[in-house]
This record gives structure tokens, sequence and C-alpha cells, in this order.
């Protein structure tokens, strides 16, 4: 195991199970990766992070790898951290960054992830993988599973994004269209494990994932000086991303290495064509019931049940943060509108999150003057069918009518 883990423990109920073998779920609940973080405090500092090279593995005391195994790694970046002045001014707010994830392999950050679980299944002896996936987490694993000749299966709905499917097909991975949604996917997977003898690499569903997507909060507190923002608005589905992140600040703070005593309010935004941890936070439960017939072309977004559920509630409610929301019908024009003035990949994913800012400034939950941190969790041009191209087109190269061009 890591140097530092110590076990992983139940997310539900805090049983401690050993590390250093393969692990999956307790009372069909995710798992914990629990450090010795006085060992940690010890053996690092933030120094030691940033004098290693810019990835996200330069974390690797409070990451799961044992020393001895190798990284299945293409090349994951540290990935910029801009400032989005010309979108800020147009949502009211002076300190708007955008940490842009499209950079990293496979254009999402499902990738942090996938590199991380993919690692940890091959050290553990795996041999072949599984996944179902709302489009991103299928095409990181089939990249991950090549890079380190593992076999992979991926189950997505049949009206998953068309370079998602490309991409998993690229990679060799056994790809299924399946009529139904991701839960049907999931239970493909969870029926299979036997009959397959495949380990299923759902999201929450093994324990490495999420220390894979903890890097971007260690990644962002190193990028701000250790100083964090004050609000952080985040795309969510499975979860992955916010409980990853708010999980990397916790175990900061309790190194004492942040510079600043508050943490940033977490806020989760999600598509009124499915918004089951909305629908769950506003009404104060912990637990979230399926939603029904979910639809939004944010496929990212697309997860009706979560097994995470309450780690995000609690995350949101501990941070002082909120749950959101936004018109389905808002999404792409607010993805177009950030591409448009940033220049930046902005995926539908993050467009709801530009959405919400607006909302978030009209209700005054963000001021002006605060620093907002907006995640693009993955590259727009993934997203061939979202966006429908009705072009002028030039039927004679040789007469060009150039006063009707304007
Ligand atoms: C998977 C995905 C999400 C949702 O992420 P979680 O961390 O699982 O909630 C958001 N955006 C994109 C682009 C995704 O691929």
């Amino acid at each position: 195991m890591g140097e530092y883990v110590t076990h992983l423990e139940s997310a539900i109920d805090a049983t401690r199970l050993p590390a250093g073998t393969l692990q999956t779920m307790h009372a069909q609940r995710p798992l914990w990766v629990r450090y010795d973080l006085d060992a940690v405090g010890k053996a690092a500092t933030p120094e030691t992070f940033i004098a290693r090279p810019a990835t996200m593995w330069r974390y690797r005391e409070l990451l799961p790898v044992p020393p001895d195994a190798p990284l299945v790694s293409l090349g994951e970046c540290l990935t910029p951290l801009l400032p989005a002045p010309r979108l800020g001014e147009s949502l009211g707010l002076d300190d708007l960054w955008i940490k842009d994830e499209s950079h990293l392999p496979s254009g999402s950050f499902k990738s942090r992830g996938m590199a991380m679980a993919v690692t940890m299944a091959r050290h553990l002896g795996v041999s072949r993988l599984a996944v179902p996936t709302a489009g991103n987490a299928g095409g990181a694993l089939a990249a991950y599973a090549a890079r380190a000749g593992l076999e992979a299966y991926v189950f997505m709905p049949a009206d998953t994004p068309v370079v998602n499917q490309m991409e998993c097909v690229l990679a060799g991975a056994k790809v299924y269209l399946v009529n139904g949604l991701i839960g049907d996917c999931g239970a493909i997977v969870r029926n299979g494990v036997a009959p397959m003898n495949w380990f299923d690499c759902s999201t929450l569903k093994e324990p490495y994932r999420l220390e894979g997507k903890k890097t971007m909060g260690l990644e962002l507190a190193e990028q701000l000086g250790w100083f964090l923002p004050d609000v952080i608005v985040y795309p969510t589905g499975g979860g992955t991303g916010l409980i990853g992140m708010w999980k990397a600040f916790t175990e900061l703070r309790t190194l004492g290495w942040l510079r600043k005593e508050r943490l940033p309010r977490m806020v989760a935004v999600q598509s009124d064509g499915c918004a089951p941890i909305v629908r769950a936070f506003q009404a104060g439960e912990r637990f979230a019931r399926p939603w029904e017939n979910a639809r939004t072309v944010a496929s990212g977004l697309r997860v009706p049940a979560a097994v995470g559920d309450f780690m995000m509630l609690d995350a949101l409610r501990e941070s002082g943060g909120c749950a959101l929301a936004v018109p389905e019908e808002s999404i792409v024009p607010a993805m177009q509108e950030a591409v448009k003035r940033e220049g930046i990949s902005v995926c539908p994913e993050a467009g709801a999150c530009v959405a919400a800012l607006g909302e978030l400034r009209r209700s005054g939950f963000i001021d002006p003057q605060e620093r907002v941190v907006l995640f693009n969790t993955g590259a727009a041009t993934k997203y061939v069918e979202s966006l429908p191209l009705r072009l002028p087109t030039i039927a004679d190269p040789s007469q060009v009518d150039y006063a009707r061009l304007a």
C-alpha cells in the first residue's frame, strides 16, 4: 500500500478494512482510504511537492500507490487555472477562475480517477476491468486499460455521445450500447462480476478513483498558494469530483498546510432534467431518491442514483455550500457564452455551472468580490451532438459576395 495508508474505512459506518487487498464496498456503500497524516506531515511539506515533476503523482505521500508499484500514466499534467475576467464581468463576478480539466488525457477529469484505479487494480492482480458509463469514464478506462495492457468492458446508454463510443472502440475496449440508463449499465457490470471475473470500476464502488480525483483539490490548493477560494462550483453526477476535492481539503486542513481558516463553500450543479442531489439537499435529506426519466445534454450529469449521495450531501452541508439545478435549456447557451468570452473549451456540464453562477449572484449566495473557481470537467469537442451546426455555405468559391459576409 501507499507508504502512509493505514486502512480503508466504510463511509457509512466507519468499519475498518485492511488496505493492501482488493476491496470494493462495505454494506453496499463506498470506502475511504485513510492515511497516517501525522507521519505525512513529518515526511513532506508543500515545498516537497512543488519540487517534483508537474503531474498528479507528485502528491504521492497523500496517495495510495505503493512505492514499488509501476504507475499507469498517460502524462497527466497539472491543469491550467485560468482567470476568466470577461465571463466574470458578464456574471457580475470580479474574481472568477476556471480550472480547465479538458487538458487531461482523454479530454476530461475522469483520467485522474482512472489512472489511479487502473494503477491500483493492476498492482492488486486484476486483469479484466468493467465499467458502466455516461461517457467519459468509459473513454478514460479504455485508455488506461490499454496503457496497462489490461482488458476493458464498457457499457453505455445507447445515446451516449459518439466521441465517447469512438474513443472506447479505438482503445480496444469491448463496448456495448445498452437500451437503458447508466443504472441499467451498472447492474450489467455488477451481475457480471462472477460469470465474467471482471473488476467493477464503477464510480465509488472501488476506493481509488476517489483518491485520483482528490488530486484536483490538492492541485488547486497548490496553484493558489495554499489559499483556497471562497466558492467552488462543480457539475455533479456520481460525485467523485466533489467528494474527492472535499477530502483533499480536509486532509490539508489536518496537516495544517492551508493558509486560510475557512474552507470553500462547495456548490453542486445539476440539470433540472436530472437533479436527485439538489432535491435531497433542498429537502434536508441525507440520501437521495432515484430521479425518474433522467435527461440532459450534459451526459456526465445524467446519473439518476449515486451510491455516494450521502457523501456529497455531507460535504455540501459541512462546507456551507448548496446544490442548484439549472434549466436544461440554459446549458448549451451558457456553454457557448463561456467559450465565446474566454476561448476555453467548456463542456456542457461546466456550461451548467456557468448558468448556475448567474443564479447564485442574483440570489446573493455569492458576493461580487469573492474568489470563485468553476471546474471545466471536460472538453467541449467531445459533445459534437450538443450544438446543431447550421453554417452558411459558399457554393461558388469564385463568386464571393463580401458585402453579405457581415
Ligand atoms: C463524470 C463527469 C461529471 C460528473 O462527475 P462526478 O465527479 O462523477 O460527479 C461532470 N462532467 C464531466 C465532463 C464528466 O465526465
